[in-house]
């Protein structure tokens, strides 16, 4: 049982856009078949058979992402993911609490950390076909599985970029029209425009349901704009304070992605984050939920050399200076220790430019000549 977590029967992660599921943002991506019905999508052979198995104590082929750092000794997702003690009076039937959704790839941004699959902007820059294949098939399947589902929700909106996507007001709508207790949360660039923004409010404050508002960027002003390119900043400010002051919007999650193009501007954001919370929201609930950039490598501050370290030492006497400041802060600990990880990772990598470069550095590790592969 010592490989058992609760995600393998709570989560389910639908990308429509690419015709992906997973039971689980970390595990791995199955392709949804052309014919299926709604035990497709939690309680398939598949998950059913990793739930027996990770019951027996297996390490799940799976969920490689969390046995890598756990043999390595180093605390994995499931550590801080696992919700459940026990699992003694567990079967292997589901039990959804968490869905999250990509309907499609629409974004109006095109960042330089992202990809051709995830965003449709990228995918005209690139002149790749912009992935959209969800059929109706599977809109339908979806919504019939959701109308059986019962007990406390939470539908997570990815994208793309959701609130630009034709197909997210409408499957809001729809879920509101069912008794399961639908929380919503959406993860947004923050750039949207404004009619599309009162849509989107419009669709917030009729749902009579708690929002949280994840919003990815992780640096400020002309540096936001170039890396989280067609962004406009001016817009990102107002729309922020939009969702600050937006009664339904129970929490804000800020999700920064840290990366080597916006390393020196984190310090000005989280400033920027908490004068402006202080000012607007004193009341409202908010977090820090951070990650990183590993591909491209080249973007990875762990490629970085060790002098760029003072940028995070500069963010961290930011956060101290505020987060006392705050008593709707939440998990202020976690942010504490995820910046120290970001300036712990920096000067830890090798910088692969070149091919040359990239053998000439696994030669160090692999403790070989490969110079005849160049
Ligand atoms: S073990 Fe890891 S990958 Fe598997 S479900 Fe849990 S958190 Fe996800």
């Amino acid at each position: 049982m010592k490989t058992a977590c609760s995600k393998s029967w709570t989560d389910v992660n639908i990308d429509f856009a690419n015709r992906l599921i997973r039971n689980c943002c970390r595990s791995k991506a199955y392709p949804m078949p052309d014919d299926y019905d709604i035990d497709f999508f939690n309680n398939s052979p598949q998950i059913q058979q990793r739930r027996s198995s990770t019951l027996s104590g297996e390490q799940h082929p799976d969920c490689a992402h969390c046995w890598e750092s756990e043999n390595a000794g180093i605390p994995s997702y499931r550590s801080q993911q696992n919700k459940w003690k026990d699992f003694s009076s567990v079967t292997r039937d589901p039990h959804t609490t968490y869905i999250d959704v990509t309907l499609d790839t629409i974004c109006d941004q095109s960042c330089l950390y992202c990809a051709a699959d995830t965003s449709s902007q990228i995918a005209q820059e690139e002149g790749v076909p912009i992935r959209d294949d969800g059929t109706e098939h599977d809109f339908e399947t979806f919504k019939r599985w959701v109308s059986t589902l019962s007990g406390s929700i939470v539908f997570n909106f990815l994208g793309g970029e959701p609130t630009a996507s034709k197909r997210f007001a409408p499957m809001v709508e729809y879920i509101n029209t069912l008794s399961v207790d639908a929380q919503f949360e959406i993860c947004t660039n923050c750039n949207t425009k404004a009619p599309m923004m009162e849509r989107l409010l419009k669709t917030i404050r009729s749902s009579g349901k708690p929002w949280n508002i994840s919003i990815s960027n992780e640096t400020f002003g002309t540096d936001a704009e170039l890396s989280r390119y067609g962004l406009d900043w001016e817009r990102f400010k107002t729309n922020f304070v939009t969702y600050a002051t937006t009664p339904q919007v129970k929490n804000i999650t800020l999700a920064p992605t840290t990366n080597a193009l916006s390393i020196r501007g984190l310090a000005d954001y989280i400033e920027w984050v908490h004068e402006t919370m202080l000012t607007v929201a004193p009341d409202k609930s908010f977090s820090w939920h951070g990650s990183y950039i590993t591909r491209p490598s080249v973007i990875d501050i762990k490629n970085l050399d060790t002098d760029h370290r003072k940028h995070i030492v500069r963010a961290q006497e930011v956060y101290a200076r505020y987060h006392n400041q705050h008593t709707k802060l939440q998990h202020a600990e976690r942010f504490k220790q995820y910046l120290q990880s970001m300036h712990d990772r920096i000067g830890t990598g090798f910088s692969h430019t070149t091919v040359k470069d990239f053998v000439l550095d696994k030669q160090q590790v692999k403790n070989q000549d490969l110079s005849k592969l160049l």
